[in-house]
């Protein structure tokens, strides 16, 4: 079938929740894809985010080809030996102390709020859950990760929502401050807003709510499903900022392009998660672990995260130097923003 026919039937059976592009894309190598038709793009889209290490890197592939002969499936009814190589593996390399494998990002910030309330609830009794989130975050397309998402038109015609979620401005912390009740338990955030417009968490800020979370018990969340896993430089992006989150979701490149998602934790924090708080009959499967692993491996041993932190900043200072050249005419027009730089 070619490229036509295959969009024409996409027409009679997908559901509409989707605009794409009139392309079918059959295969991809590095940052390049090609088309049922054989006409090949450089991808600057790299599938949402997903393949950092570039389409089909070699150790993935292999890592995935070797997984499938072996075992797909077995379920959390028995230890798992790749997804606790998985786990390990993250846990020796970032802040948390446990993980908690799913599917999705939205899924790992499901588990994430799952967590904060339980982990409230064991502490501080029933009153107190609320979560404030920032506006224009995205958190995902469940019913609880749409009310955690600070944008409205992802939320309108399903509500009624789960209870429990507040919106304040982001880099705002006085309105944060002020967003506090008794009832609050947990603050969550993207330290890079991600589909918001890639707008970057102030260092000074980051620090001060993270003093705020501390000085008020409360649980500082970061959802780093699309810039964690290599994506800025560091395996993570809170290692920017030398603030560490209580609980962190990763999910997109993780997997190497298999679903995964993954939500890691401070021991005194998971401790709330005991057998039967919650579950996946995905969650560590192993061939999505073992491409995860292939992930993690190449971006620890590889020279990717020091590559990418070069065209990072060489990006970000010709981009800087544009704009500069170029001011918009009329001068800067409401909504439009400085380029802010990650900090190193
Ligand atoms: C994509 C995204 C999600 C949702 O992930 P899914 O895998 O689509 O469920 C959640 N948070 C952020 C920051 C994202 O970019």
């Amino acid at each position: 079938m070619n490229q036509g026919e295959l969009i024409n039937l996409s027409q009679t059976f997908l559901a509409r929740t989707y605009a794409p592009a009139p392309v079918v894309l059959v295969r991809g190598q590095g940052c390049r894809v090609w088309d049922a038709d054989g006409k090949e793009y450089l991808d600057f889209v790299a599938g949402i985010a997903v393949q950092a290490l570039g389409h089909c890197h070699p150790k993935v592939v292999e890592a995935i080809r070797e997984q499938a002969s072996r075992l797909m499936h077995v379920s959390n009814l028995y230890y798992i030996g790749r997804e606790i190589e998985l786990a390990r593996l993250l846990v020796e390399n970032s802040c948390a102390d446990r993980v908690f494998f799913c599917n999705s990002g939205a899924e790992a910030n499901e588990a994430a709020i799952k967590l904060a309330r339980k982990y409230s609830r064991d502490h501080y009794g029933t009153d107190r859950y609320e979560i404030i989130t920032m506006a224009n975050s995205f958190h995902g397309r469940t019913l609880a990760t749409l009310a955690a998402t600070g944008q409205e038109k992802f939320r309108l015609g399903f509500e009624p929502l789960p209870a429990g979620f507040s919106h304040v401005p982001f880099n705002d912390l006085a309105a944060l401050e002020k967003a506090l009740t008794p009832r609050t338990c947990a603050v969550m955030l993207e330290p890079i807003q991600a589909e918001g417009g890639v707008i970057v968490a102030d260092r000074e800020y980051l620090k001060k709510v993270r003093e705020l979370c501390d000085r008020r018990n409360l649980l500082l969340i970061f959802d780093e499903v699309q810039v964690g896993t290599g994506r800025t430089g560091h395996l993570f992006a809170y290692e920017h900022y030398g603030v560490e989150p209580d609980i962190f979701t990763l999910a997109k490149a993780l997997g190497g392009g298999t679903a995964i998602g993954a939500m890691l934790a401070k021991e005194a924090v998971s401790e709330s998660f005991g057998p039967g708080t919650h579950a996946s009959t995905f969650g560590g499967n192993p061939l999505a672990c073992a491409a995860a692993i292939a992930v993690v491996r190449e971006l620890l041993e590889g020279n990717h995260l020091s590559q990418c932190r070069k065209m990072g900043a060489y990006l970000t200072e010709r981009l800087v130097t544009l704009q500069k050249k170029h001011p918009p005419p009329g001068g800067q027009r409401e909504g439009s923003r400085r380029i802010r730089v990650l900090p190193r």
